[in-house]
């Protein structure tokens, strides 16, 4: 089943239950909008598949990426927190699936029941810290270091080695030109890391490019590593119930937007997601 949503399989199955039967199944095509600045969503999604990146836009149409989610994340968690006007923007950035909820109904979750509402504060203070990393790094680190970083970020995220990004993309979530990017991903090419053709970036040999990137990729790796990782919780995963009862109840659209819709990551059970907690850390090399 592709119902996985690491934040729901870290639910007790009741609590999971009660969201999944509000939850309507979606196709989210590249480029579609999931929130805009300052004005309140309609829907949050539980990411089952793909990215979403989390954008803030200057008013000269520049922008910069300061967040992305996947399976891992619940967009439009950080607008139940409380009336502040959130500035940054979101859309699908990975062709993505998703179970979508009524922020209405998930607002009504939120406040009434006590494991949603820790379980959704845990994946906010991990994004919080994570965007807090990556404000320093966009700011500090130098493109090379950014753009590793980042792919190895995506990689996590997706589970697949082949990343269907164009360089438009990729240089607006850096905040970056498109001929860096270019330069950027062509010597990372020459140096056997990636390989970068039409729009797919395929990681070749990932320890390499863990040393290229910033410390940034650690220090968000772990913050993600350890998500909903409570030892309570880790026992009461069970996804075949939850994507049964998921089968059962709901109902499947297509999101209105451009782009053919299709999925096509792989993804990981929840034990080997819980088991990279543990990753090694690595040695950094100095920077050229
Ligand atoms: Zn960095």
């Amino acid at each position: 089943m592709k119902y996985q949503n690491l934040f729901l399989e870290s639910l007790s199955r009741e609590s999971r239950n009660s969201l999944v039967r509000l939850c309507v199944e979606v196709d989210l095509p590249l480029r579609k909008s999931l929130y805009e600045p300052g004005i309140a969503p309609m829907y949050a999604y539980f990411m089952t598949s793909g990215i979403a990146s989390v954008v803030a836009m200057m008013e000269n149409g520049g922008m910069a990426e300061v967040g992305l989610i996947g399976r891992e994340g619940v967009v439009g968690s950080f607008h139940l927190l409380g009336p502040a006007k959130v500035s940054t923007s979101c859309f699908i950035q990975l062709e993505a699936t998703a179970l979508r909820i009524r922020f209405a109904d998930l607002m009504n979750c939120f406040r009434a029941n006590e494991e949603i509402r820790e379980r959704l504060l845990e994946f906010v203070q991990e994004q919080a810290v994570s965007l807090s990393q990556l404000a320093g790094c966009n700011r500090l680190h130098d493109n090379e270091e950014r753009l590793a970083r980042w792919l190895l970020m995506a990689q996590d995220r997706t589970q697949t080695d082949t990343l269907n990004f164009t360089q438009e993309f990729l240089a607006m979530m850096l905040g970056s030109r498109r001929t860096t990017v270019t330069l950027i991903a062509g010597v990372l090419q020459r140096e056997g890391l990636i390989k970068y053709q039409r729009g797919k970036v395929k990681i070749i040999d990932r320890a390499a490019l863990e040393a290229a990137s910033c410390d940034c990729y650690q220090i968000t790796k772990e913050l993600y590593a350890s998500l909903y990782s409570h030892p309570v919780l880790a026992g009461e995963v069970d996804m075949e119930a939850s994507g049964a009862l998921a089968g059962e109840k709901m109902a499947k659209v297509v999101a209105p937007a451009g782009g053919n819709g299709a999925g096509g990551t792989d993804t990981l059970g929840h034990k080997d997601f819980v088991g990279r907690g543990a990753a090694a850390k690595k040695t950094k090399t100095p920077k050229r």
